[in-house]
């Protein structure tokens, strides 16, 4: 393992413009704190629906330096995997139209990159979603019947034959070809933040809030060298959501990781089918997922969800053995013909897990803004977030705002010890679940359907 760079491939991919820190008050219409995804897309819907808006982000560390710059870029579905929940707890026609506004977000990234000039290496190949055992072919059997009854899409399950022409590991046993992109995510983070940027929106870089309070009916967000007052206040920090004491329990911050290898020879590249290069995720709960990078390497990403302590966010858990061990093994699995083929990257980040997989969008009792919980799918959906944030924002009632996203009642984890003991043995279960036939959907027993589909007390526009 010491041979591998801990540090991320991505940013050695392009060059960040860096940004002053906040030094000496200020004051704003409304502050964005996090400038990653979340908080740089809401900062652009926003600027772009009110120019006279003042906006300001406030970011603890560099732009992308959280999970937006080093994440695998499958641009995704969130419903994918969550579909069957969303369906089952909110019917069809909130689950579609979650489903198809990420769908337009997808295209969406696409045009933005095109249109700004920004070079993310979007790519709209789509993603082969594959089995590598039966449980996961059945799986796959009930997606399609699922996005048929959601009005989502038509699939048809490629055999393995077919499958293993698309991409050439033996254990694919077959293969549903869904929609999705792959980019450079922090190429994606740069140039969006370039383009905040140039709407007017700074963008200060090594300035952590470090509280967030209400005074008089103002935001306060203190920062190490000024204090931003502001109308209203966006939290946009993802698995870190829960430094601050209403957000705690909204989320629960997991790791994930993944690895890159050494670029591959023209020799090596050849061993394997892989004609459209697409983004290829297996089917099992905890999913793993192999891309091809621009310079050929392989990224192999995913695998299983770490707790640390309480909730420990810190960023020493960028590394991490055990995992770097078990994903290698997990490739060696699946691309036997790629058995030399050496690793030379590799590190973790923060994934933000909601309680029901949806992300969640809303305002707490003391009317902060929250975006969170992509629970690892987030690129898509928080282009989706900033149209949602935007309309919070703003108090319009839209669409967006309309979105399961916001518009349901989302259970909250335990508070402390019992919330981490939660979280452990829900990893655990999924596990476990991953090695089981499969069952009968378990909400049947478990989830009070109603609460669901309840609005909840807060979140509304
Ligand atoms: C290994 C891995 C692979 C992934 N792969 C994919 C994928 O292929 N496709 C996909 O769709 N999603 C993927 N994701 C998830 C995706 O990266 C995230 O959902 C998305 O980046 C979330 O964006 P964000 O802006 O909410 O969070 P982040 O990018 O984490 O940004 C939050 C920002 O807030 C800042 N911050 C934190 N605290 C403070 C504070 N007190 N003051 C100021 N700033 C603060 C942080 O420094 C950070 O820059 C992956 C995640 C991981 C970990």
């Amino acid at each position: 393992m010491d041979r591998l760079s801990t540090d991320t491939y991505w940013h050695e991919t392009a060059t960040a413009q860096p940004a002053e820190p906040l030094d000496g008050d200020a004051s704003c219409d409304v502050c964005i704190i996090g400038a990653g995804y979340t908080g740089l897309w809401a900062a652009h819907f926003l600027k772009q629906a009110e120019p006279g808006m003042s906006i300001m982000v406030v970011e603890a560390g560099t732009v992308g330096g959280g999970a937006s710059g080093m994440n695998a870029g499958f641009v995704q579905m969130t419903a994918g995997k969550v579909l069957r929940r969303m369906l089952w707890y909110y019917g069809k026609e909130k689950a579609g139209g979650v489903y198809k506004s990420v769908a337009r977000s997808v295209l969406e990234i696409g045009r933005f990159c095109r249109q700004n000039g920004i070079d993310a290496q979007y790519q709209n190949s789509g993603i082969l979603q594959v089995a590598t055992d039966t449980k996961q072919l059945a799986r796959l059997e009930l997606q399609i019947k699922r996005a048929r009854k959601a009005g989502v899409a038509s699939f048809r399950l490629l055999d393995a034959a077919e499958a293993q022409e698309r991409i050439g590991s033996p254990t694919v046993l077959g293969a549903l070809k869904v929609s999705g992109a792959l980019l450079n995510p922090y190429r994606l983070v740069l140039g969006l933040a370039r383009v905040v940027r140039e709407q007017g929106v700074p963008i200060h870089e090594h300035t952590p809030a470090e509280t967030v309070e209400k005074v008089d009916g103002k935001w306060r967000v203190s920062t190490p060298k000024g204090t931003v007052i502001a109308d209203q206040v966006v939290m946009a920090t993802n698995g870190l959501q829960g430094q601050f004491p209403e957000l705690h329990a909204r989320q629960m911050p997991v790791w994930n990781y993944l690895m890159v290898t050494e670029p591959l020879t023209d020799e090596q590249l050849g061993r394997v089918a892989w004609p459209g290069r697409e983004g290829v995720a297996n089917s099992l709960s905890f999913s793993t997922a192999a891309r091809l990078t621009p310079d050929n390497r392989v990224l192999w990403a995913g695998g299983l969800w770490y707790m640390f302590g309480n909730r420990d966010t810190d960023v020493r858990h960028r590394r991490n053995d055990e995992a770097f061990g078990k994903l290698e093994q997990s490739f060696r699995a699946f691309f036997p013909h790629w058995r030399d083929v050496r690793f030379s990257h590799a590190n973790g980040g923060l994934i933000s897990w909601s309680h029901t997989f949806i992300p969640q969008f809303g305002r707490t009792e003391s009317d902060m803004i929250y975006g969170h919980g992509y629970t690892g799918s987030g690129i898509a959906a928080s282009h989706t977030g900033g149209k949602i944030l935007r309309d919070l924002v703003l108090r319009r009632q839209t669409e967006f705002t309309d979105l399961a996203f916001v518009t349901v009642n989302q259970p909250k984890f335990l508070p402390g010890a019992w919330g981490n003991k939660g979280g452990e043995f829900f990893i655990w279960r999924q596990r476990i679940g991953d090695r089981l036939p499969l069952l009968l959907p378990y909400q049947a027993a478990l989830a009070p359907k109603r609460f669901f589909a309840r609005r909840p007390a807060q979140g509304r526009p």
